[in-house]
């Protein structure tokens, strides 16, 4: 994409796009091949577009390849669903990938030719311990670990237990293969990591094909030495494993040494970033769903009305660092506020609609008023704005009684209509409980686009007509967790879900706005004057629009 280039190319530099450019520099790489790679097992998050736009960005700005894989060895938690769900992503943030989607799966039988390797040069073998004895084996971070009573096999018997883990003779959690490195290491996942294990069930990819499954640190470093990838760009909690990473590049008869380096994760407050955690929320029924719109995932910010723009902006504010951060949520809505001030056209919509009668108006009375779609940008024209005998306006823009900084109509005072003229509240229509009605006005025919002469009236509000509109409902949001960390509990034994903001979600079903909506299509998005900006959703009908608030006019909101 275009704009997206002209992005990329002003990015600001990191650590690693210094690595890659020494590279370059030195003639290592003549390409640079990234990918990214995310587990099938959940929709994709806000950290991930950090992720996603590091690699794919990359690849923009030094004319290299960068992959979508899946990293497929845990057919138990993977559906097709999430593999869907994280293309239609990809390509929504505006980033194409090199050539067809790839699966580590696809890369099955060259793993497992590589395992049979390690055990023919005495790097690998069966493990029969239990896996809590194996846990105890292992030591800790002070304690050594200890050598199992299986390590020694030889290549011939654990080249026929391993066949025989392939053929499904041995049962899940009866053994595992090993590579064969250092029980006594410092480093905890060289202490002999478990490369394969039984998992008899069904994989979306290679169906039953295989009924052991490569361990994710297996499959890794040789699915990206396989693709040719020369950066395996990855999160922080990774770095431990990278002397693994390179055992398996050195000790595999591999097409390419691809390196992996590390950046911190992004972290959000107010929300969780960790599909575990938002599959929780989701099979929980605390939230509508992956694509809620006060999710996280990339799928819930698209129908919040976030644009790819604005995300990749953030991603690109946020920076590419080694040090972990939490990044205030304030941050991820001045990206879309900016964004949407620019390029959203602005609407009346009546949040509260309380109605307002101008007396000296006949019945019938229809007048076109203009309104420019975007005052700042006159290059997008005007709208045309009804008005007529009866309008709404917002309850909260009446009172009948109140002092000079309310800048809304009061009783006896004025006020203008946006675009249109001043008039004067004159009297209030209650009901029995004493609730206003309605408010009878007059307007005075003198004042469009004018000034009264030697009045001033108190301000200006946004209104409808009562007969030419389009009815709404209107989902306004605030933070899905009460606490900056949903993690700190507040007890023992309590979790983040005690965390969750009961009242993240406030519906305004009666909301009316501007007859130039009619027919608005999901994902267009709107600044509401004086309220804020906002996306139509997916749920609405021919009757009804719904709007989801994506963020207030103003930080704070
Ligand atoms: P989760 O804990 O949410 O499941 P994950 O790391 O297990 O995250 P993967 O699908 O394995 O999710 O991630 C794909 C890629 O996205 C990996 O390279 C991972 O490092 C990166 N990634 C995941 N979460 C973040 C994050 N919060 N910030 C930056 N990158 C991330
Ligand atoms: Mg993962």
């Amino acid at each position: 994409m275009t704009d997206q280039n002209s992005e990329t190319k002003t990015a600001p530099t990191n650590f690693i796009r210094q690595i890659i450019e020494k590279d370059l520099a030195q003639g290592k790489h003549a390409r640079i091949v990234t990918r990214f790679p995310p587990e099938p097992n959940g929709y994709l998050h806000i950290g991930h577009a950090k992720s996603i736009c590091l690699n794919f960005g990359i690849a923009e700005a030094y004319q290299g390849d960068c992959q979508l894989r899946f990293d497929d060895t845990n057919p138990a938690k993977e559906e097709d669903e999430y593999i869907q769900s994280i293309q239609r992503d990809v390509s929504w943030l505006g980033f194409e990938w090199a050539g067809d989607v790839r699966y580590a799966s696809g890369y099955f039988d060259t793993i497992y030719d590589c395992a049979v390797e390690l055990i023919k040069k005495g790097l690998a073998y069966v493990e029969s311990l239990t896996a809590d004895e194996m846990r105890e084996y292992r030591g800790t971070l002070k304690a050594p670990g200890r050598p199992s009573p299986y390590r020694e096999r030889s290549v011939e018997e654990n080249l026929a237990l391993f066949e025989q883990m392939k053929n499904g003779d041995i049962d899940e959690g009866a053994a595992v293969l090993r590579a064969k490195i250092d029980m006594a290491s410092p480093n905890i996942s060289l202490r002999d990591p478990t490369l394969y294990r039984v998992r008899k069930i069904h994989h979306h990819q290679t169906g039953d094909k295989w009924c052991i499954y490569p361990m994710y640190d297996f499959t890794h470093p040789i699915s990206d030495a396989l693709e040719g990838v020369t950066h395996s760009l990855c999160t922080l909690e990774f770095e431990a494993h990278r002397p693994l990473y390179d055992w398996v590049i050195e000790h595999c008869a591999l097409p390419a040494a691809p390196r992996q380096y590390e950046f911190a994760r992004l972290n959000l407050n107010y929300t969780v970033t960790s599909k575990r955690k938002l599959k929780d929320l989701v099979d929980g029924g605390y939230v509508g769903g992956w694509d809620d719109p006060r999710m996280p995932t990339i799928a819930g910010l698209r129908r919040r009305g976030y644009t790819p723009a604005s995300l990749r902006k953030f991603c690109e504010m946020v920076g590419v660092a080694r040090a972990d951060s939490v990044v205030d949520m304030g941050m991820l809505e001045s990206a879309i506020r900016d964004d949407l001030n620019q390029n959203a056209p602005r609407a009346f919509c009546v949040l509260r609609p309380l109605k307002l009668v101008i007396e000296n108006l006949p019945d019938g009375h229809e007048e076109m008023l203009d309104a420019p779609v975007h005052p700042q940008n006159e290059a997008l024209g005007t709208r045309k704005i009804p008005l007529t005998r009866e309008v709404f306006i917002d309850r909260e823009d009446f009172l009948e009684e109140a002092n000079k900084k309310f800048k809304r109509l009061v009783l006896d005072s004025e006020v203008r209509l946006r675009y249109g003229y001043v008039i004067r509240a004159n009297e209030v229509i209650k009901d029995a409980a004493g609730n206003i009605t309605e408010v009878r006005c007059t307007y005075d025919p003198d004042t469009l686009g004018k000034n009264p002469e030697g009045r001033k009236v108190r301000g200006v509000i946004h209104w409808v007509s009562a007969t030419r509109n389009v009815p709404c409902e209107v989902r306004r949001y605030s933070r899905l967790f009460n606490e900056a960390n949903p993690d700190k509990v507040a007890e023992e034994g309590l979790t983040f879900l005690s965390n969750i903001n009961p009242d993240s979600l406030e519906s305004l079903p009666a909301a009316l706005a501007e007859e130039s909506l009619l027919g608005a299509l999901p994902e267009t998005r709107y600044q509401f004057e004086r309220e804020g900006y906002f996306a139509v959703d997916r749920d609405s009908t021919t009757e009804k629009l719904v709007f989801n608030m994506t963020v207030g006019l103003k930080e704070g909101f």
